[in-house]
């Protein structure tokens, strides 16, 4: 096993990595920032090191601190978590120049999968379903630009093949308005990711968001562990995410996860990993992966009963797979809430202490988050500070648990979006189930479609 992990992150996931890393006695560095010395995991880890002030350039996206704190403390591996750095693939290349085990892909797997072009090449290749589209990058032609939206067919969707987060994306209902959308985000791809590159897809209007968990070793082997249903979403930021999926059946799970983990191997993926597709009508089109381990991982964790981070710590060690596909089993139901620290109307961020806290419990209900009473949520950040879980033998019963522990919760002098996660769990709709990616933003009355 791995002797000593930095951990590269802060907030609720460096605490999730540092339970881990324990539980595999595994030594920990934390890694931290000015504002961030009264983490919760650095108050636990074995060492902990300053490594720059608040701004996240200074602090968690600087590579060369981030190594250097490794190198000082004689770090086998650095963990990078989510966000921040994890699917950077130069941090990737530069973690493993230096002699350390990045716990993740290789970078030129993080390069290949990073560019949505390439990505989605690859993903047909290896017989994974995709948008239709305009299967490569769109040129200057105009002429070949409109015939390949024609045989698509509108409404498509022209995409920077260099986005993330939700960005860089235009929607064209009719061919008038083809070339210059095709112009307008080429320009905003250039400014934005310094990639010009887009292509073309069709255009779904009513999808639901099912992403598939994958594990592979880098050494041939490669599982899925089932689906994750994240259409509750406002701004293209996941709100509520559950497992498995309302309305996938057993054969549509082996189907898809079968195709995932095959892609996985096809392409010598290694870590933990997450296929994200857009479902509709039964048929599940890829849009992206994800190489890193996941905010939503935990309800995966809930209804298999494997401890994803666990597996990532023992891949990166070297180690094979020690679980087969015969052995996921997924029981029950789990569901997650994120919990910010915004105003749950108007959704601006609301850092400041937090003067008195309590956490829910009971049977069934996991609470993933740093905060303590009197801990102070700095504004430099996420506005994430927990994820609330809850796990029953079925959907009703994790909808049930789920609404006492939000009633249990106290966070005070800070506002939070607990009482919106109250609203979305007393929702018909959201209590029948498979409501898609625009339910939540029609909910609020804000809907662009
Ligand atoms: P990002 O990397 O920026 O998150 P994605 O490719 O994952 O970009 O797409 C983000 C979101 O944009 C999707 O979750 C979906 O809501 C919407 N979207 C992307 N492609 C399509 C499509 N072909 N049809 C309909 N909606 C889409």
């Amino acid at each position: 096993m791995l002797d000593k992990v930095v951990i590269a992150n802060r907030g609720e996931i460096a605490l999730r990595i540092l339970r881990a890393c324990k539980e595999l006695g595994i030594k920990t560095v934390a890694v931290h920032s000015t504002v961030d010395r009264n983490l919760k995991h650095v108050l636990l880890a074995d060492e902990s090191i300053c490594i720059g002030k608040a701004a996240s350039s200074e602090s968690y996206l600087n590579i060369p601190r981030i190594i250097s704190a490794a190198e000082i403390t004689d770090a086998a591996a650095i963990h990078p978590g989510y966000g921040f750095l994890a699917e950077n693939a130069d941090f990737a290349e530069a973690v493993e120049n230096s002699g350390f085990i990045f716990v993740g892909p290789t970078a030129d797997v993080i390069k290949l999968m990073g560019d949505k072009v390439s990505a989605i090449k690859a993903m047909k290749k290896a017989g994974v379903p995709c948008v239709p589209g305009s299967d490569g990058p769109l040129d200057d032609d105009n002429e070949r630009n409109l015939k390949i939206a024609k045989r698509i067919g509108y409404p498509i969707i022209v995409k920077a093949a260099g986005g993330g987060g939700g960005r860089g994306m235009r929607v064209v209902r009719q061919e008038s308005e083809l070339l210059n959308a095709i112009s307008m985000t080429q320009n905003e791809a250039r400014a934005a990711f310094g990639n010009p590159v887009v292509y073309m897809e069709k255009f779904l209007e009513n999808p639901r968001h099912v992403e598939v968990q994958v594990l592979a070793d880098g050494q041939g082997n490669a599982i899925h562990l089932g689906e994750r249903d994240c259409s509750m979403q406002r701004r293209h930021q996941k709100v509520v995410e559950e497992a498995p999926a309302p309305g996938i059946t057993p054969e549509m799970r082996k189907f898809i996860g079968e195709r995932c983990a095959k892609a996985c191997i096809e392409i010598g993926y290694r870590g933990a990993g997450t296929f994200e597709f857009l479902y509709e009508n039964g048929e599940f089109y890829f849009i992206e992966m994800n190489t890193r381990i996941q905010v939503e991982h935990p309800v995966t964790e809930m209804v298999t009963g494997i401890d994803l981070i666990k597996e990532q710590l023992r891949i990166a060690a070297g180690r094979q797979l020690s679980i087969n596909q015969e052995d996921v089993v997924i029981r029950g139901h789990a569901i997650e809430c994120r919990v910010n620290a915004e105003d749950p109307e108007t959704f601006t961020p609301s850092p400041g202490t937090i003067s008195r806290f309590h956490a829910p419990g009971g049977f069934g209900v996991r609470w993933e988050s740093h905060v303590y009473t009197d801990y102070k949520v700095p504004p430099n950040y996420d506005s994430m500070i927990g994820k609330l879980i809850t796990y029953g033998e079925n959907r009703d019963v994790a909808i049930a648990r789920m609404r006492n522990a939000l009633n249990e919760v106290i966070i005070e002098n800070i506002k939070t979006n607990i009482p919106l996660q109250k609203s979305i769990m007393a929702d018909e709709n959201f209590q029948h189930g498979g409501t898609n990616i625009h339910y939540l933003e029609k909910k609020l009355g804000i809907g662009g479609h």
